[in-house]
């Protein structure tokens, strides 16, 4: 007898003997047979970020658990993230269904011109505060108005409060907790009693994305951090086995990692006055505004004749790359060509060990920004491989394995389910 198997004549057993079933059709149901489509919306979702994974990473560098799930669940080839291709912009895309103008985190990097305030990743004070984030509604909100709990082992946003509501188990960012600590709380939250125990939880590792920018894409260092990971991703698998748990497990990553060096680098200031801007942020994509009655035009004239820059005003941004409609996005932005740096004389004598190594913000269209996404679950078509999947379809998936109403969002469900075993019904659906 399998362990799930075992678990769920286990908890009839509990169900019966407590009297407490009668008002369970999901869980009757989920017990009345053992096809594949007895997967229903009790399974926990877990949402994996790897930071800074690249499409072709798994063959570049080798990583036998994430191939094995790979070939044993389903498995999108070209996971497409939202413009600019950078990690807090893209996490907060995962989890609320909207591109980056729609949600608001516009960047890791951003200047509010309503609240007249910056924000960056290391500032605490703006990451914990709700007024960032609460253009989007990220599922763990979702999940907590419609009586579900949630727990997050680190994702940006998960450290406000958002609309009055925080996931009920969060932690606050620290980059120094060992990978096995993050995956043995995650294993315990799901062992809690059940009217604690969240159906939807996240788990983040960034050491891949970290050696990325310091030694490049192709480097041994970064080889050697994605089997690092890879050997937790194998201990979040052995728990759950374990303990019996059945739980449909999205692995993904929020970028990919394109080699720079300081060779590739355009110092802005010789070809603009930068005392005319304010940088919001530098590179790949430089973002900036102008101080008071200086006219953009011609600096983005300047920026865009350059051979290695496409510069745009907000209002002309190409369709393509879904970035409009936030007063947070900045007036000029000039994006730099794949493997080439934005900076200035100044940014660059004091940043040069940043422009060298790797770096990714580039247009979600570049190769070398794609990702890739495992499925793996009772809910997922074991072998299944498609192409390309968006971002922003992750949110209304995840809404519909856990039979959430989900809020606005700008992706398809209908593209996500593709992953799907066909014999798969949330348990709504089979009700
Ligand atoms: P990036 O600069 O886009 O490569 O961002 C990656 C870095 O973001 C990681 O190395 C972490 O230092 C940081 N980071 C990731 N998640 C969080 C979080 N939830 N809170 C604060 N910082 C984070
Ligand atoms: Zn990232
Ligand atoms: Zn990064």
């Amino acid at each position: 007898m399998t362990a799930p198997r075992l678990q769920l004549i286990l908890s009839l057993l509990v169900v019966a003997i407590i009297g407490l079933g009668c008002e369970r059709p999901a869980d009757l149901d989920d017990a009345s047979s053992s096809s594949p489509e007895q997967a229903t919306a009790d399974e926990p979702v877990i949402l994996v970020s790897i930071d800074g994974v690249r499409h072709d990473y798994l063959e570049l560098h080798g990583a036998p658990t994430l191939e094995r799930l790979r070939d044993e669940g389903a498995y999108v080839e070209r996971f497409i993230a939202s413009f600019p291709t950078k990690t807090f912009p893209n996490h907060y895309t995962l989890v609320t269904g909207l591109h980056p103008g729609n949600h608001g985190v516009v960047s890791n990097t951003m200047y509010d011109p309503e609240f007249g305030e910056r924000f960056s990743m290391g500032n605490d004070d703006a990451v914990t505060d709700g007024k960032w984030w609460d253009d989007g509604e990220p599922i763990w909100v979702t999940a907590e108005q419609q009586g579900r709990t949630a727990a997050t082992y680190f994702w940006p946003g998960s450290e406000a409060e958002i609309d009055g509501i925080r996931p009920s188990h969060w932690v606050p960012y620290d980059g120094r907790v060992p990978g096995t600590d993050r995956v043995d709380q995650v294993l315990e939250w799901l062992e809690l009693p059940e009217a604690e125990r969240p159906s939807f939880l996240t788990l983040y590792f960034s050491k891949v994305d970290s050696r990325g920018h310091r030694y490049g894409p192709d480097s041994e260092e970064v080889g050697q951090a994605l089997r690092e990971v890879d050997g937790y991703i194998q201990r979040l698998f052995d728990g759950l086995d374990e303990r019996g748990i059945r739980a449909n497990v999205l692995i993904g990553s929020d970028h990919g990692m394109a080699p720079i060096s300081p060779d590739r680098t355009i110092l802005m200031d010789e070809h603009i006055d930068t005392d005319d801007v304010f940088i919001v942020d530098y590179t790949p994509v430089a973002m900036m505004n102008t101080r008071d009655g200086v006219d953009p035009a011609p600096i983005i004239e300047a920026l865009d004749a350059l051979d290695q820059v496409d510069a745009y005003h907000r209002d002309d941004i190409p369709a393509e790359l879904h970035f409009e409609g936030h007063r947070r996005i900045p007036e000029i932005i000039a994006i730099a060509e794949d493997t080439w740096s934005l900076s200035t004389t100044g940014y660059f004598e004091r940043n040069r060990d940043r422009l060298e190594g790797g770096a990714h913000g580039y247009p979600q269209q570049n190769d070398s920004m794609q990702s890739l996404l495992i499925a793996h679950g009772p809910a997922f078509e074991s072998g299944k491989r498609i192409d390309t999947l968006q971002f922003v379809d992750v949110y209304p998936l995840m809404t519909h394995l856990l039979d959430l109403n989900p809020a606005p969002h700008d992706g398809s469900l209908e593209a996500a389910q593709r992953l799907l075993n066909p014999e798969y019904a949330p348990a709504a659906a089979a009700r």
